[in-house]
């Protein structure tokens, strides 16, 4: 298990205080209040563990470390999760929505170039966070080869990493993100990486907020992912059943979403 390193996926953060930038249950799942936040960054550097970003993490040294990414870029990526990580010694790889930036609760231009200076770094999560097996070839190359370039153009500097929306992907979302000049593609499936995975299918596994410090650390030492891949994969069949529309309607009334 060496080599084998974790990658955690992160969203927004909750702030006291601070209305998060969607409230439906389905989104509310994936945000940590920033305490636990802290306390899961805490118990990394106590345990000797390093958090390293995606570039970091492909380099797979082996020493003990989890990779830690956060999607959407929200601007608590910067007002909260940054300093706990400056202060606690970790790197992470921030992937953006481009069409997000700028737009309320979202990191703007300025904020997305302080994340850079701070030395964290950026990555790319699509234009308008479609879900990207639903897209046309035209649609493929405007959410992730333009999105690069827009990212890039705010940066002054090329990105080199993405990560699928939804974590729905295909064949030729990988293709074109290869063509666009990605080096990496993260997904959210459940699975530790190691050299010899395949860098455009980079597993990752979703922080959710009921995750207790126990699972936290069971989580990054990649123990009971199996389980976790199996209520995935239940997930997965029914929206191969119902499609990706039916399964969100499904999805919000059994999680009891106000109607659309
Ligand atoms: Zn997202």
């Amino acid at each position: 298990m060496a080599a084998h390193i974790v990658f955690l996926m992160y969203h927004e953060l909750e702030l006291a205080g601070r209305t998060l930038c969607q409230s439906e249950p389905g989104y509310v799942r994936y945000i940590l209040p920033l305490e636990t936040f802290r306390a899961q960054i805490s118990w990394l550097k106590q345990s000797g563990w390093r958090g390293v970003n995606v570039s970091e993490a492909l380099r797979y040294s082996g020493e003990p470390g989890v990779c830690i990414t956060f999607d959407d870029g929200c601007e608590t990526d910067l007002i909260a999760a940054a300093p706990v990580l400056r202060e606690l010694g970790c790197n992470a790889t921030f992937y953006l929505t481009s069409g997000f930036l700028g737009t309320p609760s979202y990191l703007s231009a300025d904020q997305v170039r302080e994340l850079d200076a701070q030395g964290f770094e950026i990555g790319c999560h699509s234009m308008t966070h479609p879900y990207l097996s639903d897209l046309t070839d035209p649609e493929l190359k405007r959410e992730i080869a333009d999105a690069k370039l827009q990212i890039e153009t705010i940066l002054g500097h090329a990105i080199t990493h993405f990560s699928c929306p939804g974590g729905r992907y295909d064949e030729r979302a990988l293709r074109t993100a290869r063509q666009a000049g990605f080096a990496s593609v993260a997904n959210s499936q459940f699975y530790a990486n190691s050299p010899s995975t395949n860098p455009y299918e980079l597993g990752r596994v979703a922080m959710l907020r009921n995750l207790s410090l126990e699972d936290f650390a069971d989580t990054c030492r990649g123990h009971g992912l199996w389980k976790k891949r199996l209520q995935h994969e239940a997930r997965r069949g029914a929206q191969r059943v119902f499609g990706n529309r039916a399964y969100d309607r499904l999805r919000a009334v059994l999680l009891g979403e106000p109607r659309q």
